[in-house]
């Protein structure tokens, strides 16, 4: 069975107006809603849309680190207690608050999700620690519900679009492949932040050492053979 996961699609990733913008990520906008409503044709057993859904305070943003600035980096310490480890993130300008403009699905997909049984998951709404995957925080302490719900509809293959392919899409991806779903993105259904040549290489030798394929447009579905 296999799922569609939209990641991100929100006003604040989509310029000209969101806080932080993903260059030319407006442009998905419509073509992933068209996908949604290819749904039955593409066999989607499942749609997922996922938000990024901070509190005001969340510590990936500049702003809750005092001197710091927009897109500085800054190493995160592991939110359990007695855990030394470390990590080297980027610090954001506020973005995707909950229950904001700015966190809001792009107006096109909100309206969708009245009328279809689109499933919403929310990430990033402990204050603590960072989060670009949707399956879990950076430190994978964290789970949301994301594995559990398509695991209890036997999903098995995950398509993986929306914003931003270096950051959240690529995180996405790589979790669901280590989690054991056949996991690919659609790369014209996504959008990066960082876009020269050898950043795009990078993640491309990242998405493949971790079993995530990635192809220019939507895969036909292959029927799948009962063990
Ligand atoms: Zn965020």
């Amino acid at each position: 069975m296999r799922a569609l996961i939209v990641t991100d699609v929100q006003n604040d990733f989509l310029p000209p107006k969101g806080a932080l913008p993903v260059p030319h990520g407006d442009e998905i906008v419509q073509p992933v809603l068209d996908l949604i409503r290819q749904e039955e044709a593409q066999d989607f057993h499942r749609i997922v849309l996922v938000r990024d859904w901070h509190t005001k305070n969340h510590t990936s943003f500049a702003r809750s680190h005092p001197g710091a600035k927009d897109y500085d980096p800054v190493e995160y310490r592991s939110p359990k207690p007695g855990d030394s480890s470390t990590q080297v993130g980027t610090l954001w300008p506020v973005h995707c608050v909950q229950n904001t403009w700015g966190s809001q699905l792009a107006n096109i997909l909100l309206k969708e999700t009245y009328h279809r049984h689109l499933k919403i998951v929310d990430k990033g709404f402990l204050s603590d620690r960072e989060y670009y995957s949707a399956f879990s925080d950076i430190w994978d302490f964290h789970k949301t519900e994301l594995h559990e719900y398509l695991q209890k509809h036997h999903i098995t293959e995950v398509l993986v679009v929306g914003l931003a392919l270096d950051y959240c899409v690529k995180a996405t991806a790589i979790s669901a492949a280590k989690l054991g779903y056949k996991t690919t993105i659609v790369r014209s259904l996504t959008r990066a932040i960082h876009t020269d040549e050898a950043h795009m290489q990078e993640l491309e030798k990242e998405l493949k050492e971790n079993g995530v394929e990635i192809v220019d447009e939507v895969p036909p579905h292959t029927s799948e053979v009962s063990a």
